[in-house]
């Protein structure tokens, strides 16, 4: 709130200051360059109308002027006009050779009609501009035109200026200081504010609430941090999702390995059938914590954009069939319906790796959301220059309301699991960061009870296609 008071002060003494500036530089001159274009003009007419009959009522009129003196000599420098009685009969000479030489410097030999020129004159206190023009010859006598103009109410109009200049910068330097002063109180008021709000949902707070204000930009600025507090708000509770989930995830494999290991030792060690089952589980569990470990690393490397990504030309129903040998022994062992459909050329511009990784996590989601309708359809089209990856299942299905969540780091609906030790609730945010990294087109076709239709679409190669980067 200071600082914007100190610059509102400021930039109200800057244009006090370059007033004032302004006028002691300029204003003199702009005076004198007026007063001198006054007496040019009046000399000019005088010049202009000398041959006119009533030129001497013409040249009176020009004496009620104040502060100027009009007078017509000859060119010895006596003063023919204007002469009152006692002057005729003196034949008063007003000017010396020498001044009038000067004065007509230029006038007299015929080079130019006029002269103005500013002098000193020696019985004067102030400057005085001086008119010396050429009228003609009248009855033999050449006439000369002399006007002079004491400068000095150019200098008292200056001084009027400055007394009212310095009292309207008096006035309005105390108007901007307390103008500025309630103008940066009502400004800075909301941003004191947002800042206090600020500081307390940097002590971890989330509960806070960014007012809104009269002005559009102090308003946008609330929107967008109310917007970042309920992002970060997100975030928070996702990561206190992460620890509960990872913790438990972890806990619950290792109390299981754990139990395990301890019936083997304690009760099933001489039992080899028992004690087989009983190894069985241990692997199963570690094999799950490797999962878990893995997909955290596979998002911890793609939130780090550290992801190595090595883009060709791939088959995409070779990468399918790669994955596909994976779950083989799977699907035997429970009786899994696999329908197999590749129709057309499938090659994609992508990296294999992460590929294999999209139809790994989608597969194995359909296989865990499955209930007795062990079935699941991968379909691979190619069709108008595109290839679209279809991994259909039977299983459980997905509502409505959550299409949009599953993508999200881990959301996992724990009561439609069917296997709940399997999730982590990252499957679905690896595959789409993985998509969206290669510019495919994804989604998902699902209805609740019936079963979901997870796809992707890639750009199919055609001959004319060089490397897409
Ligand atoms: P999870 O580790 O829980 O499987 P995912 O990110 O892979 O995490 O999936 C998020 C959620 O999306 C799952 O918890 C599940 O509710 C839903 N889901 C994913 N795939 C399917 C599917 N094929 N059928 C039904 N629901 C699914």
């Amino acid at each position: 709130m200071f600082a914007f008071w100190k610059y509102f002060s400021g930039f109200a003494a800057a244009i006090l200051i370059s007033l004032w500036l302004f006028q002691i530089v300029f204003l003199n001159m702009f005076y004198e360059s007026m007063k001198e274009g006054e007496v040019t003009k009046i000399g000019n007419y005088l010049l202009s109308e000398a041959d006119s009959k009533d030129f001497e009522k013409k040249l009176s009129e020009y004496f009620q002027v104040e502060g100027t003196k009009v007078q017509v000599i000859d060119e010895e420098g006596h003063l023919i006009y204007p002469l009152s009685w006692i002057e005729m009969m003196m034949h008063p000479k007003i000017l010396k050779e020498k001044e009038f030489n000067e004065y007509f410097d230029g006038v007299k030999d015929g080079e130019k009609p006029y002269r103005v020129f500013t002098t000193q004159l020696k019985n004067e206190e102030n400057p005085t501009i001086i008119y010396a023009g050429y009228l003609g010859k009248t009855q033999g006598v050449d006439r000369y035109l002399m006007i002079q103009t004491d400068l000095e109410p150019v200098d008292s109009a200056v001084g009027i200026l400055q007394k009212l200049l310095m009292i309207v910068s008096i006035m309005s330097l105390i108007l901007a200081l307390i103008l500025s002063y309630f103008i940066s109180k009502k400004l800075s008021g909301p941003l004191v504010r947002m800042s206090k709000t600020a500081k307390i949902l940097g002590s971890g707070n989330f509960e806070v609430h960014f007012s809104e204000d009269d002005y559009s930009e102090i308003n946008d600025l609330s929107n967008t941090l109310n917007y970042a507090t309920s992002e970060l708000e997100k975030t928070m509770e996702m990561r206190k999702d992460l620890i509960s989930n990872v913790s438990h995830d972890l806990k619950t494999p290792l109390t299981v390995i754990k139990s395990y290991g301890e019936m083997i030792r304690d009760i099933s060690g001489n039992n080899e059938e028992m004690r087989n089952r009983h190894i069985d589980t241990i692997i199963k569990e570690a094999d799950h914590l490797t999962m878990l470990v893995n997909d955290l690393l596979d998002l911890s490397k793609i939130e780090s954009d550290l992801v190595e990504v090595n883009y060709q030309w791939e088959d995409l129903s070779q990468i399918t069939s790669k994955v596909m040998d994976r779950f083989k022994i799977f699907f035997e062992q429970n009786d899994y319906n696999f329908n197999y459909i590749v129709e057309g050329n499938c090659v994609i511009y992508c990296d294999s790796k992460r590929i294999e990784q999209v139809i790994y996590n989608l597969v194995n989601n359909a296989i865990n959301y499955s209930k007795d309708e062990k079935e699941l359809t991968i379909k691979i089209v190619e069709k108008d220059g595109k290839v679209e990856f279809h991994c259909i299942d039977k299983g459980v299905g997905i509502k409505k309301e959550h299409l949009k969540d599953i993508w999200d780091k881990f959301y996992r609906e724990r009561d439609n699991h069917i296997r709940p030790e399997v999730g982590t609730g990252l499957g679905l945010y690896i595959v789409k960061s993985i998509l969206e990294m290669h510019g495919f087109d994804y989604g998902v076709n699902s209805e609740l009870g019936k079963g979901s239709d997870f796809y992707f679409i890639a750009d199919a190669y055609k001959n004319d296609n060089e490397k897409l980067d």
